[in-house]
């Protein structure tokens, strides 16, 4: 695994000593992914999510459930979203996908003053650049109180359904928002989402957890090059920056 910072004593020192961390000085356009980086999704909301996945393959595909289950793992491996391999390779229509799957229940889900207080500070504009959906992405920011916070949430729509990693996903953004990718800095948790990020210029932070979650999808080398942060805790992150 990579440790591009070089070292957990560089981490512990950015925690300790507010704003003087990390140097985001160039960056007035801030990019963040939604599930596991603004919020934690793999403590229940991804479960529900991905339950009601398997349920829309069952009726879709006819499938029993167990069948299900696997053709929709293949479909997301191989294809990025289990949305996209639905669509490339079952004409599925997206609405009704993204409306059945993202039905679920928030009530768990708290606000975050914490987080919402340092995001508020970022100065320039914020984004968030998600493979799920704009509806979706919306019930999630209001639950955690940073709705306010966000010009614009690009989704897999704004994507054209060719998700994250693939390149055109982040040209489309890119144009979307009128993003100078030299002071862009994207936030993620998963590595291989940051690749091209990197590649277009963007500064770019790796929200490392254990979550298995981030090892599903399809594989993409990730190198030291490629991540220029790392943290396990934004909100600390974003307070130790110097912006
Ligand atoms: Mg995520």
């Amino acid at each position: 695994m990579f440790r591009p910072m070089g070292s957990a004593v560089q981490a512990e020192k950015d925690r300790q000593t507010p704003g003087s961390g990390p140097d985001f000085r160039h960056v007035t356009e801030w990019i963040f992914d939604l599930d596991n980086t603004l919020y934690r999704a793999d403590n229940g909301i991804f479960a529900q999510i991905e339950a009601r996945m398997t349920d829309y393959v069952m009726a879709f595909l006819k499938l029993p459930r167990e069948d299900a289950y696997a053709r929709q793992k293949d479909l997301y491996r191989r294809h990025g979203t289990t949305l996209n391999g639905l669509m490339r390779e079952h004409g599925a229509a997206p609405d009704e996908y993204l409306h059945y799957v993202h039905d679920i229940d928030l009530s768990d889900l708290d606000p975050d003053a914490l987080l919402t207080a340092a995001l508020e500070k970022l100065p320039g504009r914020r984004f968030v650049f998600t493979n799920g959906c704009r509806d979706h992405a919306a019930r999630i920011l209001d639950r955690l109180g940073m709705a306010h916070l966000f010009a614009d949430v690009w989704d897999i729509r704004t994507m054209g359904f060719a998700p994250k990693p693939e390149a055109p996903a982040y040209e489309s953004v890119v144009a979307a928002g009128g993003v100078a990718c030299q002071n862009a800095a994207m936030f993620d948790d998963i590595a291989r989402n940051l690749v091209p990020a990197r590649k277009l210029g963007m500064t770019t932070v790796w929200l490392k957890s254990d979550s298995p979650w981030g090892k599903h999808g399809p594989l993409m080398d990730v190198s030291t090059g490629d991540i220029d942060h790392e943290t396990d805790n934004l909100t600390q992150f974003l307070q130790s920056i110097r912006i």
